[in-house]
Formats: C-alpha cells, sequence, structure tokens
C-alpha cells in the first residue's frame, strides 16, 4: 500500500479532476497550477507538454517555461529513454486508460529521482484522445531508505556478503528449486584455521582484514550463480547450484590454495597469511533439506580439520 492507495484528506477528489479535465483542460491545469506537493501536467495526444504546475517545479527543478512545449521522453533519464520507457508508458495508458509506476526521472540538475506516477488517458465522448494528465510523487528517500535497511538486514555488517539469515532464506529456494528440476546443488562449509592464533598473534583488526580479505576471495572464485554467506566468526559458507561434486571440489581446491597464496599487511605493518578448511556435502536423491546439507558439509569439514586443515573434504555417505 502507497500513499495514493490511502483514502485521501487532502480534498483531492478524482473523479472531479476528470470530469474537468475531460472538459476544460485548460481550466483544469490551472486550477492544479498551485499544487506544490503533487506534480501534476498535462500532455497532448502526441506526448507534448502542455502544463507544468508547481509540484512538478518543486520536485524536478525543471520551470514551466523549460517545459512547455517538450516531449514527455524529456523527464526520462537516458537510460530509460534507450530502453524505450516514455513511448511503452505512453502506449500502455493509451491502451489502458490508466498506467501507475515506480520510475526513474531526470532533475534539472542531472541527479536522478524515483517517481510513483499514474498517468492517465483522458479520452472525449467520441472516443479520441484528448489529453493525457499525470500525477507524481519523489519517493527517492522512501526508496532508499528501504534499499538501505534491505541491505542492513540481509548482509554481514564486516564483509557485506549475504547473513546467516539471509544466506539460508535463498538457500531454501536454491534448493527446492534444485529438487524439483533434478539439478545437482552443492553445499560448502568454510572455516579459517586457527584463526585465534591471528588474532592473537596480529591483533583483531588484523584478523579482521582477514575476514573481509576471506570474503572478497570467495566471491571472486564462486560463479555468479553461487550463494556467498558468513554463518558468523570465522565461518563461511557457499551453496553452488547446478554443481555436483566434481566441478564444486573443483571451484573449491582453487579458492583453498588463492587464501592459502594470500598476504595480508596488518596496519602495523606486519605480514601474514592463513588457511582454510572446507566440507563439502551434495544434494542426493535422499537429502532431506538444507539442515541436513549443511551436517552432511560439517562432518565433512571436521573430517578435513581432523586430517591436517588447509584442506577440502567431501561427505561420503
Ligand atoms: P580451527 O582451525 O580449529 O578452526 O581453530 P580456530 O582458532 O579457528 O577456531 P576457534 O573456533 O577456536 O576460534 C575461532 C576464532 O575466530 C575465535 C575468534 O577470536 C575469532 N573470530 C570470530 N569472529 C571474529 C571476528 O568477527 N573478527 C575477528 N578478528 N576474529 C573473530
Ligand atoms: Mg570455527
Ligand atoms: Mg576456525
Amino acid at each position: 500500500m502507497n500513499e495514493y492507495d490511502h483514502p485521501r484528506s487532502d480534498g483531492f477528489d478524482l473523479r472531479e479532476h476528470e470530469t474537468l479535465l475531460k472538459n476544460e483542460p485548460a481550466r483544469y491545469a490551472a486550477v492544479v497550477r498551485e499544487v506544490s506537493s503533487f506534480g501534476i501536467y498535462l500532455l497532448d495526444p502526441e506526448g507534448v507538454i502542455r502544463s507544468w504546475n508547481r509540484g512538478a517545479e518543486n520536485i524536478t527543478g525543471f520551470t514551466e517555461a523549460e517545459m512547455l512545449g517538450r516531449p514527455f521522453e524529456n523527464l526520462f533519464t537516458e537510460d530509460s529513454r534507450r530502453d524505450g520507457l516514455p513511448q511503452r508508458t505512453l502506449q500502455f495508458a493509451r491502451a489502458n486508460r490508466h498506467h501507475k509506476d515506480e520510475q526513474p526521472r531526470l532533475r534539472r540538475d542531472g541527479k536522478e529521482l524515483i517517481a510513483l506516477c499514474t498517468l492517465d488517458a483522458v479520452r472525449q465522448e467520441s472516443g479520441a484522445l484528448a489529453s493525457f494528465v499525470e500525477v507524481f510523487t519523489d519517493i527517492t528517500e522512501v526508496k532508499q531508505r528501504e534499499a538501505s535497511l534491505y541491505h542492513r538486514a540481509t548482509r554481514d555488517a564486516l564483509t557485506g556478503i549475504f547473513n546467516r539469515g539471509h544466506f539460508t532464506e535463498m538457500a531454501v529456494q536454491e534448493i527446492e528449486r534444485a529438487r524439483r528440476f533434478a539439478e545437482p546443488l552443492s553445499v560448502a562449509l568454510l572455516d579459517l584455521d586457527h584463526f585465534k592464533r591471528v588474532n592473537d598473534t596480529y591483533g583483531h583488526d588484523a584478523g579482521d582484514m582477514a575476514l573481509v580479505q576471506f570474503s572478497q576471495t570467495c566471491q571472486e572464485f564462486a560463479r555468479k550463480i553461487d550463494l556467498v554467506g558468513r554463518l558468523g566468526g570465522e565461518e563461511f559458507v557457499i551453496l553452488l547450484p547446478r554443481a555436483n561434486k566434481e566441478p564444486a571440489f573443483e571451484i573449491l581446491q582453487r579458492l583453498r590454495l588463492k587464501v592459502m597464496e594470500t598476504r595480508i599487511t596488518s596496519s602495523g605493518g606486519a605480514q601474514f597469511g592463513f588457511t582454510v578448511s572446507i566440507g563439502l556435502a551434495s544434494l542426493r536423491p535422499h537429502t532431506r533439506d538444507l539442515r541436513e546439507l549443511l551436517r552432511n558439509a560439517d562432518a565433512a569439514l571436521y573430517k578435513a580439520k581432523r586430517e591436517g586443515r588447509n584442506r577440502v573434504e567431501c561427505w561420503f555417505e
């Protein structure tokens, strides 16, 4: 639900607007001219701007003098124009009478804004298209806040990769998908070796740098479709869709070797490296769920630790 769906308390009666619009578009433009918090303007049937109110000026920075006579496309960002969004929007409103969307738009200062906009095609009694009217508001801040909240809720604060909760949510979906399409899938648990020692020797900040570096290496070696997450502490997870044991093992071995080669320089100037142990488990026809897959990967990880660390082990039934 957004502000357009709430009952209106400001006397903005859409039906009244429409009647006036249909019968006297010029008077309509004059009536809404001083509305300051909603952008309201008219387009002729060819999509040329014929009125531009105070709200539209406030939101975009473009003045009435600058906008009158300009085509609808001028309101759009270059990317949207290249995509044909202005034409599609007009075409949709022409065919369906009404078009509601959130669209990136251009501001006079060159920045972009996100507009919540509704475009209506106004037809004469004869059915001929008389004009379009668009009402829009600026929802850029709302959108940014939403994006930042989403980022904070789904990402690990230190490394920026998926946190445990989000990883789990996504992984459950991937496993369902893999089952439905009978596709292979693997999960790897990764635990940094003797990490307590790294902290004890080089300091907690250096440990943090190592964790960030490690998560970057994971993302670098993972494929685009893989999910990389931090489960907590120095424990990470990678889900590899469409990969059975062999290709997954390949990827993880290369990752392990890269980690072994990587040097970190602490803020005090000390150079150090570290290693990772990895446990791998692949989906079998009778694997029940993510929990079971992680339990199997954990058993393999335990084996990797026991057999000397800095190695990849696979789970065997
Ligand atoms: P093992 O090879 O058996 O995994 O040994 P380990 O020392 O890595 O294992 P252990 O679980 O005993 O210690 C994990 C250490 O990871 C303890 C803690 O100091 C460190 N650690 C966990 N979270 C963080 C973090 O966010 N930052 C830093 N710098 N260290 C962390
Ligand atoms: Mg651990
Ligand atoms: Mg460890």
